[in-house]
């Protein structure tokens, strides 16, 4: 099982070698801005590494929004990362669910998202695989809870996607993590990664705010069990530098008794 960190994305290799990473997560452009990723220079070196590449898309990324002026650059957005997230080999692109605004129809956001993959399928399907990710907020988002998860896949249908199931979001979006994983690929089917977070805000918070894994609102060892039950790939967004997300790479090899 292959256990890393998001990292700075300037030299993500040197970043994931000093935390002993066999994984390592990072953006490829600005994570609040829409500018498209610029092609890398490094991009050789990067397929080539013994490291597991994930990318994660910018957070301005909304395709489930009714909002046109968001939606359909997002769209665009997302495309482009995907292409440039295959050019560097990278396992995985992960987006966040997304949301539609107060009073917009839900349904409309599930569709929007159904649209996304249909458009990428016209010209040739996702390069390589999406993974959504549940998020932790907001009362109108299409991975918060289970039961909207659940709309989210049928709509998505026959489409070929994947999920990236994050602890702090699902323990501060309000869904237990006991047994959460069964609960979980009973809707989706599969688990492609998991984001190992622990949670400084409290179980249904709402709050997106990372904890190192000994710290914060969530017993470790319930995230320790989702890892196992996820039988994933693992990628701590944890705080704390190098020194911080090492530790916490170094706890969950302890815990989980592997040399990945
Ligand atoms: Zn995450």
């Amino acid at each position: 099982m292959r256990i890393g960190a998001h990292v700075d994305q300037a030299d993500p290799l040197a970043e994931a070698a000093s935390r002993s990473a066999g994984a390592a997560q990072f953006f490829l452009s600005d994570p609040q801005g829409w500018k498209a990723p610029k092609p890398r220079e490094d991009a050789d070196r990067l397929r080539a590494a013994d490291v597991d590449l994930y990318v994660h898309a910018p957070y301005v990324i909304n395709v489930a929004t009714l909002n046109n002026r968001i939606r359909i650059p997002s769209r665009k957005l997302l495309l482009g990362h995907a292409a440039a997230a295959a050019e560097i080999g990278a396992k995985g692109l992960i987006v966040h669910g997304g949301h539609v605004n107060a009073g917009d129809d839900l349904a409309v956001g599930f569709d929007n998202w159904r649209k996304t993959f249909a458009y990428a399928a016209d010209s040739g399907g996702f390069p390589l695989p999406v993974l959504i990710e549940n998020t932790a907020g907001g009362e109108n988002a299409c991975a918060r809870r289970l039961d909207a998860l659940a709309r989210l896949w049928d709509a998505l249908g026959d489409h070929e996607v994947g999920f990236c199931l994050d602890t702090c979001h699902a323990h501060a979006g309000g869904e237990e993590l006991l047994d959460l994983v069964d609960r979980v690929k009973a809707i989706t089917g599969r688990i492609d990664l998991v984001h190992a977070n622990n949670s400084k805000g409290d179980f249904n918070s709402g709050q997106d705010r990372h904890d190192n894994l000994d710290g914060g609102t969530i017993d470790p060892d319930l995230v320790v069990a989702v890892i196992r039950a996820a039988g994933a790939p693992v990628i701590v967004e944890t705080p704390g530098g190098v020194a911080g997300q090492a530790a916490d790479i170094a706890f969950l090899r302890e815990r989980l008794g592997t040399g990945a």
